[in-house]
């Protein structure tokens, strides 16, 4: 594979008619769950590695939950770098093997990702011609996440009026409100979704400055960063941003509702962005003065991610008590 090419897919933007008809504006889905490693991690795990080998790495090093640790073994097995991956106990063995499976080296310490985190950091240290690779907090991440935006520019008619987008540790928020500015898109407000028990992000906006939670308690794994980065606080001066919490039982419906709807099957982080339309927010928004009355069209980044299965979802709609 050459160096330049991206490992990432340029993924279609489809209207949703039902949400479309839901909400009465266009509702487009830009699929990140089409990427081939089920997320838009790709998009900056590609990129990061990708530099790494241009700086001469032949063994990629990160922290994930999840998704991003699938995304760094699929980049790495590409361009033929060795990979190892900290994964954190909320981590399924289903999901460690999915980066097996990839050829990937898998580490499990602490609890949740910033302990894992803290881990890889220590391990890339100690491992020669090894390079670390922050998940979240890094230029080159974001630089890869923008290139959604990018590719939203060219796919639609008009300048959508509102993106809907999901907050872990804040990346995705970056990297997307940088793309929003690289096509001079820098009205466009950003709702950022995140699910209660997973709401570093929203209590942080409230602090106005980072908050650092006791536990992640949402079942919304990989929106579960105990702290986000500093760069998604400081966009909220630049960039209208609109965070707002849901619960967990609003996430999984929304999971339903889109699985019902599209035929996909997504994780719960995801949900929590779908929430943002099938929960009603932007017309709660709107009747608080925080978004414009006459919105034409939205446009959804749905996530994806591959740490989900039928079962798995049918698991957490009983444990909320969705009937
Ligand atoms: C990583 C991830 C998120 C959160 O992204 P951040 O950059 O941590 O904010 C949300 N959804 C999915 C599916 C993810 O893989």
């Amino acid at each position: 594979m050459s160096e330049d090419k991206t490992l990432h897919i340029c993924t279609p933007l489809l209207e949703s008619v039902p949400m479309s008809k839901k909400t009465g504006f266009k509702v487009f889905l830009k699929c990140e769950n089409l990427q081939p490693t089920g997320s838009f991690k790709i998009r900056g795990m590609g990129h990061m590695c990708q530099k790494a080998m241009k700086k001469g790495g032949n063994h990629v090093i990160t922290s994930s939950v999840g998704n991003a640790g699938i995304s760094l073994a699929y980049a790495a097995k590409q361009l033929g770098i060795t990979a190892t991956i900290v994964i954190p106990e909320v981590t399924s063995e289903s999901v460690a093997n999915n980066m097996r499976e990839l050829n990937a080296n898998v580490i499990r310490h602490g609890k949740v990702w910033d302990h894992a985190n803290a881990y890889a950091i220590q391990f890339a240290k100690e491992k020669e011609g090894s390079i670390y690779v922050h998940p979240v907090d890094d230029p080159g991440i974001w630089e890869g996440y923008a290139t959604i935006i990018k590719e939203v520019k060219d796919q639609v008619q008009q300048k959508p009026d509102v993106v809907l987008i999901c907050v872990g540790a804040g990346g995705l928020l970056c990297g997307v409100i940088e793309g929003l500015h690289s096509v001079g898109w820098t009205d466009v407000p950003v709702i950022a979704m995140e699910t209660r028990g997973a709401d570093s992000y929203n209590q942080a906006v409230h602090a106005g400055k980072l908050v650092t939670l006791p536990g992640i308690t949402s079942l919304a794994k990989c929106l579960g960063a105990l702290t986000v980065c500093q760069k998604s606080l400081d966009w909220g001066k630049l960039h209208p941003i609109h965070s707002v919490v849901v619960e967990d039982k609003q996430a999984i419906q929304a999971c339903l509702s889109f699985l019902d709807n599209h035929r996909m099957l997504v994780q719960v982080a995801c949900g929590a962005t779908l929430a943002g339309i099938y929960e009603d927010i932007i017309p709660k928004l709107q009747k608080d003065g925080k978004l414009k009355e006459n919105i034409e069209s939205a446009v959804v980044i749905v996530c994806g991610g591959a740490a989900i299965t039928l079962q798995a979802l049918l698991d957490y709609k009983n444990i909320v008590g969705i009937e």
